[in-house]
């Protein structure tokens, strides 16, 4: 069955930062995608800025070769490429100048009741004075948005500021904070399963859960990022955004409606819950680590310090932590959150450890009874899986074994997931922030992880090595084992 395509409503995008390496990997891309099936309208335009002198000539070229980079040239058959080049303009701005503004005033369709959409696809110390001069030349109309890339500030004050600068010229109803995780098919799906069965909700609490463990794994390094990484970290870069609304959307009470305010009322509610670490706890729940040089996929592959040129980082290239959310749902229910680079594989999970069955009536023979466990894929094969206990099949008495009831979307439904990107473009222009942060949300993620980083620096906790290639150091597997568990891929 293929998937009904709605129209969306004519637009103009603005898309700031529009020869980046953002732009070209997914915003065209993704918006391509979404011509190509039809979605975009007649009238809808995309407008690249940047400061370079580049001209519509030049632009064109630049959207070409990123679409020939990131799609299928199967794909860019036809008339579909020739359609979706029609619609793109350029115009030079420098941001943090006044120069360009007049020219892009006038590029903008004159009809105020059209979508507009500006993208903030810059480095975010660029937000401010762009939104400012957006104000300023009088471009924001009724129906205009702002979509604003991570990161969103360096620390629970960066974001504040960047938040206060956005909200003078633009409306909270007009600003979607952008974290991509949340566009992931499998991400809504969480949703659905929690919120569309009456097979877990009675479960999900710590009556019969366990614990639950996210991992958002890199196999990856740094790359050319190098310097932008070394000011950041794994705990800015990963944690607090995509890890916590993982963990938001699998911990927050039903909302009483799939609507923006109430999910994100919700989530909200989990954030404020999460127990504070401070220096006190912070070397008992965090574990820092940087990767040495080592081999992934049997690759040899250098060290973090190798790949940013330097002779040494405080830098952590992964982080686990222990977390705990203080509300009566999860009281006494670790959540286990890590996330690295250069680690085994890429992998990104929710793993659901549900407790042990009250009281075995089998006998030893029938072998050890496994807990549950739902395992929710976000990459590399969007899925889910439940493992159950079954009879081993044939005459050999009864014995039992764990098995994984499996569904692989690509191939339940046949087509590999759009990405999340044509999800959350095509929400903005529809207006529906569901998927995106609210400012409050931002402030407590920022709230909980602030601390952690103090932490850090006042208690100089140090940062383990590990080489290349393995799931992080140690002190990783030790933290979660000393509650007597272990990680997914240490199970058999
Ligand atoms: P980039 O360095 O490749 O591109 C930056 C863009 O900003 C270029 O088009 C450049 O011309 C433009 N620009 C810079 N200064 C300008 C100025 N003064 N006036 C006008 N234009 C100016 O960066 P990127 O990788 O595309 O990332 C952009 C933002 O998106 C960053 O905040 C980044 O953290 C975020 N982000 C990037 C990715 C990614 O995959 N690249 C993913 C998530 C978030």
């Amino acid at each position: 069955m293929s998937p009904r395509t709605i129209q969306v409503s004519p637009f103009d995008l603005v898309v700031f930062g529009g020869t980046g390496d953002l732009a070209a990997r997914k915003l065209l891309p993704a918006l391509f995608q979404r011509d190509r099936a039809g979605q975009l309208p007649e009238q809808a335009r995309i407008i690249g800025v940047s400061r370079k002198a580049l001209g519509d000539g030049g632009y064109l070229r630049f959207v070409r070769q990123a679409l020939e980079a990131h799609v299928k040239p199967a794909e860019l058959e036809g008339a579909a490429l020739e359609r979706f080049l029609a619609r793109v303009h350029f115009c030079a701005v420098d941001v943090t100048g006044d120069g360009g503004w007049s020219e892009l005033a006038t590029l903008l369709s004159e009809d105020v009741a059209q979508v507009r959409t500006f993208y903030f696809a810059v480095s975010p110390d660029l937000f401010a004075p762009i939104s400012q001069r957006i104000g300023r030349f009088g471009l924001v109309t009724p129906e205009s948005r702002v979509v604003l890339e991570k990161p969103l500030g360096k620390d629970g004050e960066g974001a504040r500021v960047v938040n206060e600068a956005v909200g003078r010229v633009f409306g909270e109803h007009q600003i979607f904070r952008i974290d991509h995780y949340l566009g992931k098919e499998t991400v809504q799906n969480l949703m659905a399963l929690r919120f569309a069965n009456r097979l877990f909700e009675p479960l999900w609490n710590s009556t019969h859960i366990d614990h639950i463990q996210i991992t958002v794994a890199e196999d990856l390094g740094v790359g050319e990022r190098g310097g932008y990484y070394d000011t950041s970290g794994a705990l800015r870069d990963m944690v607090q955004n995509h890890i916590l609304q993982l963990l938001c959307l699998t911990a927050m009470e039903p909302p009483d409606a799939f609507e923006a305010d109430a999910v994100r009322d919700e989530k909200l509610k989990i954030l404020k819950a999460l127990r504070r670490i401070d220096d006190h706890t912070a070397e008992a729940a965090t574990v820092r680590g940087q990767y040495r040089k080592g081999s992934v996929g049997g690759q040899p592959t250098q060290g973090y310090l190798e790949d940013l040129a330097a002779e040494e980082s405080e830098t952590e290239t992964f982080v686990a932590i222990r977390a705990e959310i203080a509300n009566w749902r999860w009281a006494g229910v670790p959540f286990y959150l890590r996330t690295g680079k250069r680690l085994a594989a890429r992998t990104s999970e929710i793993v659901v450890n549900f407790r042990p069955i009250s009281h075995s009536i089998f006998d030893h023979t029938a072998g050890r009874i496994s807990q549950n466990r739902l395992i929710i894929r976000l990459q590399p094969d969007e899925g889910m899986t439940l493992e159950v206990m079954i009879k081993d099949p044939g005459p050999g008495g009864m014995r039992l074994r764990r098995i994984p009831l499996d569904m692989s979307f690509v191939e339940t439904f046949g087509v590999s997931n759009p990405d999340a990107y044509e999800r959350l473009l095509m929400d903005v222009i529809r207006g529906n922030q569901t998927l995106f942060m609210r400012h409050d949300e931002v402030a407590a993620a920022w709230n909980w992880i602030d601390p952690i980083l103090s932490a850090w620096k006042h208690t100089a906790q140090r940062i383990h090595p590990y080489p290349a290639g393995a799931w992080g150091p140690s002190a990783s597997i030790a933290l979660i084992e000393r509650d007597g568990r272990t990680w997914l891929e240490d199970t058999e």
